[in-house]
C-alpha cells in the first residue's frame, strides 16, 4: 500500500475513512515527538476534519484519531477482558461493526458502534464512559531472574464521550506496531450496537450514572442514584452500616438484595442457590459484577408464597 509522504497512514487508509468524514469527528494524532497523543489542543470542541483536511494540514501525524460521540467504543485490554464480555453474552468475535487491532498485541483492541439516534438519547446526556478492572496490574518476581516483571493491568472500557478519543489508523509508537482492521471489519462495517451489547450500556448507564469508581474506592453516596436500586444503610446481609461505606442496593421492588463483596463486609459465599442467609429471610440467587466489582444478589423468601399465588388467581377471578 502507497504510503502519503512522510506519514505512516496510506492513501487507502484514508480512501476508507472518507466516507464516515462528516459522520464521526476525525482528529490528527501521533506525532515523532508525542507518541499517540491529539495534535491540536481543542479537540473535544473541535468538529472533526475531512480526510483531505488531514492528509493536507497534519502531514506529520502518525495516526488518526476519532472523537467517541457519536461513537461508542468498547474497548478490550487484555484476555480477560474479552472473557469478560464473552461470559456476559457479548462476544467480540460475533459482532459485525468496525474494529480496530493492533499488529503487536491480539489481545488489545477496540470494538466501534455508531448508535441511533434513538440510543444515544437514552444515555444521560448522551454519554458513558465506564472501566471495570478484569485483571489488576502486578508485578511477578521470576524465581531464577533478577527483578520483577510488571505485568498491565486489564480491563473492559466502555465509553460514549465528547472528552475521549480513540487512535483508528496509523502507528502504535511505544510497541512499535500499527493498528489494522481484520478483513471484513473495516469502517464499512460500522454499524449500531446489537441488543445485547446495547442492553449492557443501558444498564451501566442506569446504575452507575457517573464515572465508575473502583470496589475498592470510597463512593459518596451521591454519585450512587438510580430509579430502580436504593442503596441501603443497614444491610441485612453482610451488616454494612451508614458508617460503613454502603455500596448494597435493594431494588424498589423490595424483593431483590444485591450485597458487594467486599474485604471487610461481605455476604457467606458458600450458599447454594435458593439457600438462606442464616437468621435471615434472604435466599441466595446468582454472583454478578459491575462497576463496582462483585457482588451477590439476593431475593425474599416468601414463607406465603403459595398464599399470595391464591390471593392473585382470586384477583384474577374478581377481575381485578
Ligand atoms: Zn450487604
Amino acid at each position: 500500500m502507497a504510503s502519503l509522504p512522510g506519514s505512516s497512514l496510506s492513501v487507502d487508509t484514508f480512501d476508507r475513512l472518507k466516507p464516515l468524514e462528516n459522520l464521526v469527528r476525525f482528529i490528527p494524532t501521533g506525532s515523532k515527538k508525542d507518541g499517540k497523543k491529539p495534535l491540536i489542543r481543542e479537540w473535544p470542541k473541535h468538529p472533526g476534519f475531512t480526510v483531505q483536511e488531514l492528509q493536507k494540514q497534519f502531514p506529520q501525524a502518525m495516526s488518526v484519531g476519532v472523537v467517541t460521540q457519536p461513537l461508542l467504543c468498547f474497548d478490550f485490554d487484555g484476555e480477560t477482558a474479552t472473557q469478560h464480555a464473552v461470559l456476559n453474552d457479548r462476544d467480540p468475535d460475533y459482532v459485525n461493526t468496525w474494529r480496530i487491532n493492533r499488529t503487536t498485541d491480539p489481545h488489545r483492541y477496540k470494538l466501534l458502534f455508531l448508535p441511533s439516534k434513538e440510543q444515544l438519547a437514552q444515555l444521560p446526556n448522551g454519554q458513558i464512559t465506564h472501566s471495570f478492572n478484569t485483571r489488576p496490574a502486578s508485578s511477578v518476581r521470576h524465581p531464577y531472574e533478577k527483578g520483577a516483571v510488571v505485568s498491565k493491568g486489564e480491563a473492559e472500557e466502555i465509553f460514549c464521550h465528547p472528552g475521549r478519543q480513540v487512535i483508528v489508523a496509523g502507528a502504535h509508537p511505544s510497541s512499535g506496531g500499527h493498528y489494522f482492521w481484520p478483513v471484513g471489519f473495516g469502517p464499512e462495517a460500522l454499524s449500531a450496537p446489537p441488543e445485547e451489547w446495547w442492553e449492557h450500556v443501558l444498564e451501566l448507564s442506569r446504575d452507575y450514572p457517573r464515572p465508575a469508581a473502583g470496589a475498592n474506592k470510597t463512593v459518596s453516596a451521591s454519585s450512587f442514584a438510580s430509579r430502580d436500586w436504593q442503596r441501603i444503610e443497614h444491610c441485612p446481609i453482610c451488616g454494612r452500616g451508614p458508617n460503613d461505606n454502603p455500596l448494597c442496593q435493594l431494588h424498589r421492588d423490595g424483593e431483590t438484595l444485591r450485597c458487594f463483596l467486599g474485604q471487610t463486609f461481605s455476604p457467606p459465599t458458600n450458599l447454594e442457590p435458593g439457600e438462606l442467609v442464616p437468621g435471615t429471610d434472604w435466599a441466595f440467587s446468582r454472583v454478578s459484577s459491575s462497576g463496582w466489582g462483585e457482588f451477590l444478589t439476593f431475593v425474599k423468601d416468601n414463607p406465603n408464597r403459595y398464599q399470595q399465588i391464591k390471593a392473585m388467581l382470586r384477583g384474577y377471578a374478581n377481575g381485578n
